[in-house]
């Protein structure tokens, strides 16, 4: 089963719209390309690993920001061969008549050694974009760790050399219920209803306008890619959510119905080894939309929620009860045998007083 999730997985890789889609995600490419080219301290004169090239784009970076070496591993046979020939056509290469220093290595970097002799811990840095949806779907985050722990030296960098998992929380307009309230005049809610309903069982990846995000951003977990273990990939996590302060315009009441959470991903090219220019790649709904957009999980139920302080609960009336924070616990974990993952997530609510 593993080898034919492989083989599908590297099979779409090879279609060239997904390499399109991602290198026409300017926040994305410009966050690697920014890495590369304005750190030189970093990159000139080293030696890169580049863990699934694709077009090998992240590989030419390197070589245009002057690394003596580049080893670019690709595990679809298409895109290696593909990648070899851009190389070539623009003259960075490392072959015969060449004066270039890529070599594109067609294989999953797990048996690279097969291939080609990399001497153990003779890597300077390891530059990778194998982020997915919600950080970690698809996880090709084991195959990185594997390289580092395999072929980068002691002291060695890592590109990026973090990454960090956030929550939030958004309220109606974040789902469709609004769309179907009112169309054309007419009430088509109940189609809302039922579309509210089967979000609750999958996360949808989509992007939220920041404009619905009720509460205040979270911190669900933070990996150090330098030295983090693959089993820390699968995790349990808590956070707490509060009305935040700052409410959106037609957010502004006492009663605040939260419908869900939204979850998104940043990675860092810190200053640890970006010492020029450091730079962040945020997939936040209050920064440019990135194509891994948001992942959005939806309540069953809406909760309510007030600003602790504001309200008393006497003033609320009697039915309702709503809650200051909300407390979340959010595990992700990889699926046995397979790229995805599964995520569970638990909330509870905690009362005004
Ligand atoms: N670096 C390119 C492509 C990123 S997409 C860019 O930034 O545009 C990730 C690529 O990694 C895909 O092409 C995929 O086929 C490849 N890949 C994923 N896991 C791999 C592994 N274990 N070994 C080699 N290549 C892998």
């Amino acid at each position: 089963e593993i080898n034919n999730v492989n083989e599908h997985y590297f099979g779409a890789y090879g279609s060239y719209g997904i390499h399109r889609e991602m290198i026409s995600d300017k926040v994305r490419t410009d966050a690697y390309r920014g890495a590369i080219l304005n750190n030189p301290s970093l990159v000139k004169g080293s030696t890169v690993l580049d863990v699934g090239c694709g077009t090998g784009i992240l590989s030419l970076f390197a070589a245009q920001a002057g690394a003596s070496k580049v080893i670019a591993v690709e595990a679809s046979e298409k895109m290696a061969m593909v990648a070899s020939r851009i190389a070539k056509d623009n003259g960075l290469l490392l072959d015969g008549n060449q004066s270039g220093v890529i070599s594109i290595v067609q294989c999953m970097v797990e048996e690279l050694d097969k291939q080609l002799t990399v001497p153990r811990h003779s890597v300077d840095v390891l530059v990778s974009e194998w982020m997915g949806y919600c950080l970690l779907y698809e996880s090709m985050l084991g195959s990185v760790l594997y390289a580092r722990d395999k072929w980068l030296k002691p002291g060695g960098s890592i590109l990026p050399d973090t990454a960090t998992i956030f929550v939030a929380g958004f309220g109606k307009g974040g789902t469709s219920i609004p769309f179907w309230e009112d169309v054309y005049g007419f009430d088509m809610s109940c189609i809302g209803k039922e579309v509210v309903e089967d979000a609750a069982q999958v996360p949808i990846v989509d992007v939220i306008d920041s404009q619905h995000i009720v509460t205040n951003t979270a911190t669900l977990q933070t990996f150090d890619l330098l030295t983090m273990k693959s089993e820390e990939m699968d995790f349990t996590a808590r956070c707490e959510l509060e009305l935040k302060r700052d409410l959106p315009e037609q957010y502004q009441s006492p009663l605040v119905s939260c419908y869900g959470v939204v979850l998104w991903f940043e990675t860092g090219f810190t200053s640890r080894f970006c010492k020029e220019m450091p730079a962040v790649l945020s997939t936040s709904p209050y920064t440019p939309k990135t194509h891994w957009s948001q992942t959005i999980f939806t309540f069953r139920e809406p909760i309510k929620m007030v600003t602790s302080g504001k309200v008393s609960s006497a003033a609320l009336g009697t039915n309702e009860c709503p809650v200051s924070r909300i407390q979340s616990r959010i595990s992700i974990v990889r699926a046995a045998q397979h790229r995805s993952i599964d995520i569970s997530l638990e909330v509870s609510g905690i009362s005004l007083d």
